[in-house]
């Protein structure tokens, strides 16, 4: 006897305001609504993702959740009722895309950002200059000038440096995970923006090279689409060690969405799944990471900073030590909220921690070793608006990578069913009718938009704290209180309570 398992979702469709022009019908990717003399939804197939309402021309379709699907209990939730027929039907591993939707707390919602009162607020602080630059990449621990007032020369030979003009880079999302479309329109956006985007592990596409001043090339431990041109074609190499949706196992990307284009861009069999497993096959040591970085460093002239991405887990500030000592120039942490294509359900929700708390943990232990110039700190997962950079900054980050923001920015509706490829939207896809639909121009124009706002909002907050500079920002605990925390969270976090005076 087949499980059958009940819908999640109802699609109601209004027939007095329906005109039967269909659209619904084609938006949908997942085979959800059907034309039998009138609309008729298979409310099963439905994933909510949205399409369909948001296309009506006449406001016809709204879903809903079915509340009768599963008897309330408290105990045996909806959710784990769910998984239990979804494995006794398939014996298999739940997948899940996107981040970890569970109520952890989210340290963000829980600091308040300081403000001045009687000294210098800024009076207009989207028209007086206010400096968002930033450079990432290994700081010296001196530096050394020659020469007279009125000509002195900077003696000390800096590290290379990734230079941003607003501190929210784009969070690595493979060609294969996400579409051709998608990646254009990340990679038009940092150009225009002034920021970067990240190719993740899936290789870089031929027609992305024009913008390898505003990329990241990253290398796992896959090795796809790893070339010495490719590794050349970009702004900073990065290493991917872990992944804050699944710190401890791999990447696997299903043969299905290994279409001709993408394996050609992983150089890989078309049709194959694409595994990068958790170790990479030459580091089974900080000593091993180090060769990497040095030979990473040497394939590319010692031209651009390498970045080790590494996933927030309990030992993270003693594992950063160990990868800023192996000469990363940027370490990125990918907190356990962050998204991705497809992961096991059970490590997406269960492993990790919050990125706050790592963020906090990293930068204490780097300052106490003395090492914190080192290396910049790029930090991620669960970045979700202006306010989240601005404490993210005064925890100690240097800049922050969005994933998730950026898809919403594009059109998703966070169905988190990216492991299907089906995405209604044309990002978490590569069936070609569907990828079409997302015009990589215009999802540039809104990834432009959403930093815009972000970089506005943030000068306001810059104002408010009676600074100029981002810079001024960076580490500065002392502008933020904890609320609704306990005593450890605040220690951990090195922040007081609100209601604390200096
Ligand atoms: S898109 Fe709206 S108006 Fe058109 S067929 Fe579907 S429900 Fe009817
Ligand atoms: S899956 Fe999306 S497009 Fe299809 S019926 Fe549900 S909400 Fe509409």
């Amino acid at each position: 006897m087949a499980v059958q398992l009940p819908a999640e979702f109802i699609v109601n469709v209004d027939n007095e305001r329906c005109r039967k022009c269909k659209r619904c019908i084609v938006s949908c990717g997942f085979s959800a609504l059907e034309f039998r003399n009138k609309v008729t939804p298979i409310h099963r197939r439905c994933v909510a993702c949205q399409r369909c309402a948001a296309f009506c021309p006449e406001d016809a379709i709204t879903i809903t959740e079915n509340q009768m699907a599963y008897k309330y209990n408290y105990s045996w939730t909806p959710e784990i009722r769910k998984n239990i027929l979804k494995q006794a039907a398939s014996g298999g591993v739940l997948l899940g895309g996107m981040g970890n939707p569970k109520p952890y707390p989210i340290y963000w919602d829980h600091m308040l950002i300081d403000a001045c009162q009687v000294t210098n607020p800024s009076i207009d602080p989207l028209r007086e200059p206010m400096e968002l630059r930033t450079y990432l990449g290994a700081k010296p621990d001196t530096l050394e000038f020659s020469g007279e007032y009125g000509n002195v020369k900077l003696e000390t030979e800096l590290a290379p440096q990734l230079k941003l003009d607003i501190p929210v880079v784009f969070a690595a999302m493979s060609y294969g995970a996400i579409s051709l479309n998608a990646h254009k329109a990340l990679a038009m956006a940092a150009k225009r923006m002034g920021t970067m985007m990240n190719t993740g592990e899936g290789g870089l596409h031929e027609s992305l090279v024009s913008y390898k001043d505003n990329i990241i090339v990253q290398v796992a431990s896959g090795r796809f689409g790893v070339t010495g041109e490719y590794l050349n074609n970009s702004a900073a190499v990065e290493i991917k060690i872990g992944q804050g949706a699944k710190p401890g196992i791999g990447g696997h990307l299903p043969g299905v969405k290994v279409g001709g284009d993408v394996s050609k861009t992983r150089m890989i069999p078309a049709g194959t799944d694409a595994l990068s497993p958790a170790p990479h096959h030459d580091i089974y040591s900080i000593e091993d990471l180090s060769q990497l970085i040095f030979a990473l460093k040497e394939a590319t002239g010692y031209s651009k900073p390498v970045s080790v991405k590494i996933a927030a887990v309990h030992n993270i500030a003693a594992i950063a030590s160990g990868v800023v000592r192996a000469g990363a120039d940027i370490v990125t942490i990918d907190g356990f909220r962050g998204g991705t294509g497809a992961a096991p359900v059970v490590i997406r929700d269960h492993v990790g921690i919050p990125v706050e708390l790592a963020l906090a943990a990293v930068d204490d232990r780097l300052r106490q070793e003395g090492i914190r110039n080192r290396a910049s700190l790029l930090i991620g997962g669960s970045i979700r608006q202006s306010a989240d950079v601005v404490k993210a900054i005064a925890l100690g980050a240097d800049a922050v990578i969005i994933g998730t923001a950026a898809l919403i920015a594009m059109g998703c509706r966070l169905c988190q069913k990216c492991y299907t490829g089906n995405c209604s939207w044309g990002i978490a896809t590569q069936r070609p009718e569907l990828v079409n639909r997302l015009d990589p121009h215009a999802g540039a124009d809104m990834l432009s938009f959403l930093l815009n706002g972000w970089s506005n909002e943030i000068k306001e907050v810059l104002g408010s704290l009676g600074i100029n500079a981002v810079e001024s920002l960076r580490g500065s605990r002392e502008r933020l209180r904890g609320i609704g925390l306990d005593e450890q969270a605040l220690k951990i976090l090195g922040i007081k309570h609100a209601g604390i005076g200096q």
